[in-house]
């Protein structure tokens, strides 16, 4: 944001607490976390899955060879709409 001249410093406009990069204002920082957790959460619960929160599902949308592949289709689905929620929220 600072870089775009939408802010004076690096600083995320969220917490105020982390440099607002884009991995953080995507995965790290701490508002967008707990979210990503009730969403891999829900993701578990629907397709009885054990997947844990990291940056390669989250934000590349990578998961373990062991989904199958309907299950891929619907979390590679489900993980692209969170992440352009996630930047349009942090553009707004
Ligand atoms: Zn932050």
């Amino acid at each position: 944001m600072s870089r775009l001249g939408l802010r004076n410093d690096d600083t995320c406009w969220r917490c105020n607490k982390g440099r607002g990069t884009l991995f953080h204002m995507l995965y790290e920082c701490e508002m967008v976390h707990n979210f990503w957790l009730e969403i891999i959460t829900c993701i578990n619960n629907i397709l009885e899955t054990d997947l844990s929160v990291n940056p390669a599902i989250c934000i590349l949308g990578m998961l373990p060879l062991e989904v199958n592949l309907s299950s891929k289709v619907y979390c590679h689905g489900l993980i692209l709409r969170v992440d352009l929620t996630v930047l349009q929220l942090s553009v707004h």
